[in-house]
């Protein structure tokens, strides 16, 4: 459930209604409500409330911005970062440095001494090479680096097939069978604290299936460790949960991914950890835009934003599902297509959809745009870096500020050699 509903005929979010944002912040913005963003964090950690002290880590790479990272830290969750960058930002928004998990195939030696000068919590290396790169990088500050081994479980996370990252074929992990090899060369070196496992299947997942397959093959190759004599303590399950699109999409809950992982890791005795990402905040986020004008066409009409492919890049990406809805429904439907300005036919958000009925100049929404939304956003076409809103009951504020193409093009400079 979300706060972005219709009252007297026009959508709000919380408090305000979303006329009145596009007013004085102008479109395209993303709105995110807080009392989403906080309800989503509690439903997920109450959820996983059958477990003995899970760590959360928030994954911010669903949406990393400072102000939605800083209700994430008060809401007790550290960090799953992928790039120093995103680990500064964490560190920016008050998330002790213990509670960041440091995860990404590429990471570089700046990023790992980085990490390790800060002390955060935890590194999950990816590949055997990354593994010996990090125990020679913390030998040489004297330090240990926490570490766990990113395994792929080759399951099938029955998902997109660019959001799969637990198949043997993803570049993801090191191969399950290779992987108690790798562990004990690994945590043998100087410089190493290895002490656990992790695992990511994919991102979107509509079933538990696949993850509890891939956590049964996890239990089974902790134990295979410990019977090798390594000391697990520590068993990241990553994250993946799935959030609905439209009315009627069935997901798995939080208390229902809760239950199986209890009944899986029951004789674990490890510290769990998680790494959520989409589901708090895809449905605490609409993408505001404003219908530019509707170009007659010969099987529907094009419905043209002024949002594009640069600001919401997920139906480009991955044919992603946005529902769409006018700020003040005037009770009629079309079928329409939906597609934004920017010259590439992959601009399109919906072929043949039935929607509120709207002409130009009206304002609209997409909804379930809170992840992988704003980050994923460019300048492409020299159009503006989209702006975020954070509303909170009656008010609301800017989080992002909108980055203009002057701005850009001011970073832009020709070479003296070319204009003499
Ligand atoms: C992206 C990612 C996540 C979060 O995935 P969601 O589908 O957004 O929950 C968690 N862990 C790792 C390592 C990731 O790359």
């Amino acid at each position: 459930m979300d706060y972005f509903q219709l009252k007297n005929g026009e959508l709000y979010a919380e408090d305000v209604p979303l006329e009145r944002i596009a007013q004085e912040v102008g479109t395209p913005a993303y709105v995110y409500s807080r009392a989403t963003l906080e309800r989503h964090a509690r439903v997920f950690r109450d959820g996983l409330s059958v477990l003995d002290n899970p760590h959360l880590a928030f994954a911010i790479k669903a949406n990393p911005n400072l102000a939605v990272l800083k209700i994430m830290a008060n809401e007790g969750y550290g960090a799953d970062v992928v790039s120093g960058g995103e680990m500064e930002r964490a560190l920016a928004a008050g998330m002790p440095a213990k509670d960041i998990i440091f995860s990404g195939v590429g990471k570089t030696k700046d990023e790992m001494r980085r990490g390790l000068e800060k002390s955060i919590g935890q590194f999950n290396i990816e590949s055997e090479p990354e593994g010996i790169e990090l125990a020679s990088v913390a030998r040489d500050m004297g330090l240990q680096a926490p570490a766990t081994l990113r395994i792929n479980p080759d399951v099938d996370a029955g998902t997109h097939a660019k959001i799969s990252t637990g198949k043997a074929e993803n570049k993801f992990g090191v191969a399950i069978d290779e992987a108690p090899a790798i562990f004990g060369r690994l945590a043998g070196l100087d410089g190493m604290n290895l002490r656990g496992v992790a695992v990511h299947i994919g991102s979107q997942l509509g079933m538990l299936e696949p993850l509890e397959a891939a956590f049964i093959k996890i239990g089974a190759l902790v134990a295979d460790l410990r019977s090798a004599g390594h000391n697990i303590t520590h068993v990241d399950l990553g994250g993946g949960l799935g959030v609905p699109h439209k009315e009627g999409d069935q997901y798995p809950t939080p208390a229902q991914y809760g239950a199986m992982i209890a009944r899986v890791t029951k004789d674990w005795d490890v510290q769990l950890m998680f790494e959520p990402g989409r589901l708090i905040p895809a449905n605490a986020g609409v993408l505001l835009t404003e219908v530019i004008r509707v170009k007659p066409a010969k099987i529907n009409p094009y419905v043209i934003v002024d949002a594009a492919m640069n600001d919401l890049a997920r139906p480009s990406l991955y044919d992603a599902f946005h529902d769409f809805a006018a700020v003040k429904p005037n009770g009629e439907k079309m079928v329409a297509n939906i597609a934004g300005p920017v010259c590439e036919t992959g601009d399109t958000f919906a072929i043949g959809r039935e929607i509120d009925s709207v002409s130009a100049g009206d304002l609209t929404i997409f909804r379930t745009a809170g992840a992988y939304g704003a980050t994923m956003a460019s300048t492409y076409n020299s159009r503006p870096l989209v702006a975020e809103v954070l509303v909170d009951g009656d008010r609301f504020a800017i989080v992002a500020e909108r980055i203009n193409p002057e701005t850009i093009l001011a970073a832009e400079q020709v070479p003296d050699w070319l204009t003499s």
